[in-house]
């Protein structure tokens, strides 16, 4: 297993937030893996720096790519690069303790945020910016995410929807989340939840959408509690624009009404707009998948060209041995379970090649050699003891204070602690 980063299980660590630490305990089962025979793990390896696809198609029977999707999708509206308006992965990043985004600097002082979105990852960011430093210090949000999310003047959070509240796609027990918060009281206005005839006939056969309405209507029934942050939900709403000299100071929506086109419900604008002062904007549109070297790309998709996980070339035919699963082969929705079974697709076809003779072996080419080939570029690869290190580091730091781990965070920080495991190895 080939990672960029000197540590492993990506999203698990860097993505799923903080306060799930449920979801989190999925790494159990990698660790189980990651202690087989024939398991390695060279992390701080980035295929197009230290490695090339030509490289691993030598060195390999078999490659499968996991790259995820790594950028986030823009808006396109003026204002959507000022001070103040950040991407969710950003945020999203720098809680988690990625070492790429520790030196971005929250200005949480202000006093209303919105978020753009209506899926988990736009909750995850509304609810992480809600908790209190009660509810922040049980889990594994870097230090400065804790101090700077406790100490944050933030009094209402926006969450806007560009579709109604049966399109969102978040799912129910997110949802729920956001009326249990113990600083932040939940509303949505009734008149919101009037659906036309066509989404309240699609609630009969989708199930989550229903059970999300339930939710909504049982929060725009409550009284709010009083509590210091609320969480506003607003839908038929996009952005038109952020305004703002050096930063943002409000942010102009205009009011969508739903169409039916190509058998999809589509937000259409209306003349309607409005303009609400607002400091800070998290955009939660969706991600994107970034081309590889040498493999075919579907731009428009953001995947590589597949089927079932088997890549295809320019001629239409698989390109022997070459493989993706995960958001770089289905694109970036779905939850762990998603991505399991969409795993289990690929290795199912990629054995059934073991087994109709379509994978070239050779004998020649071992361990050693890819060792070889990283030794003669300088990549210091960590591998998997290197990781468990700063897992054990991590680990002691969190128990000392009641917290599962207290992350390492930067580049330096992280390979320090891999080395010093290798040099005592040695
Ligand atoms: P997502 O579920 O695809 O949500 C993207 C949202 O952005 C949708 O509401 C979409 O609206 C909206 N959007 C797209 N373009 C827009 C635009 N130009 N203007 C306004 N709104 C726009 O993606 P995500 O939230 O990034 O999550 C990615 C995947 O990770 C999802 O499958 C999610 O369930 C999963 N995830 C799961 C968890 C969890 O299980 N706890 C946590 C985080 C993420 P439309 O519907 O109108 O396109």
């Amino acid at each position: 297993m080939i990672e960029r980063l000197p540590t492993p299980w990506g999203l698990v660590r860097l993505g799923v937030a903080p306060d799930h630490p449920k979801l989190k305990t999925v790494s159990r089962a990698y660790e189980r893996i990651a202690v087989k025979p024939g398991f390695r793990f060279l992390g701080n390896v980035e295929v197009g720096r230290d490695l090339t696809h030509a490289d691993l198609e030598r060195l390999y029977d078999a490659v499968i790519y996991a790259v995820g999707a790594q950028t986030d999708r823009r808006l396109g509206i003026p204002g959507e690069d000022l001070r103040g308006s950040w991407s969710a992965t950003e945020f999203v990043a720098w809680y988690n303790g990625h070492p790429d985004f520790q030196d971005v600097s929250f200005d949480l002082n202000v006093d209303r945020a919105v978020v753009i979105g209506n899926g988990n990852v736009a909750l995850d960011v509304a609810r992480m910016l809600a908790l209190t430093p009660e509810e922040l210090a049980p889990t594994d949000t870097t230090e400065p995410a804790i101090e700077a999310i406790g100490a944050s003047t933030v009094r209402e959070i926006l969450v806007v929807g560009r579709r109604g509240p049966a399109q969102a796609s978040w799912t129910t027990q997110e949802l729920k989340e956001m009326g249990e918060l113990a600083g932040a009281d939940v509303v949505v206005d009734p008149a919101e939840l009037e659906l036309d005839a066509v989404s309240e006939a699609a609630l009969e056969h989708d199930t989550n959408a229903r059970r999300n309405m339930d939710v909504l209507r049982e929060f725009a029934g409550r009284e709010p509690a009083g509590k210091p942050v609320t969480v506003r939900f607003l839908f038929f709403r996009s952005p038109v624009a952020l305004h703002g000299d050096d930063r943002v100071d409000a942010i102009e929506l205009v009011h969508n009404r739903l169409e039916e086109q190509g058998g999809r419900l589509v937000a259409v604008p209306t003349d309607e707009r409005e303009t609400i002062e607002c400091q800070l904007v998290f955009r939660s549109v969706g991600y994107h998948g970034v081309p590889l070297p040498e493999l075919p790309f579907d731009d428009r998709r953001g995947t590589i060209r597949n089927e079932g996980g088997r890549v295809i070339a320019d001629g239409g035919a698989p390109l022997a041995g070459v493989y993706c699963a995960g958001w770089i082969k289905r694109g970036p929705t779905g939850i762990i379970g998603t991505n399991k079974k969409d795993a289990t697709e690929t290795a199912s076809l990629l054995l059934e090649d073991i087994r109709e003779g379509r994978l070239r072996h050779r004998e020649d080419v071992s361990a050693e050699a890819v060792d070889a080939l990283l030794a003669e570029r300088d990549a210091r690869a960590v591998l998997y003891h290197g990781w468990t290190a700063i897992d054990e580091l991590e680990r002691a730091a969190g128990d000392k204070l009641g917290r599962p781990r207290v992350k390492l965070r930067t580049w330096d920080e992280l390979l320090d602690a891999a080395e010093r495991v290798a040099e005592k190895t040695v």
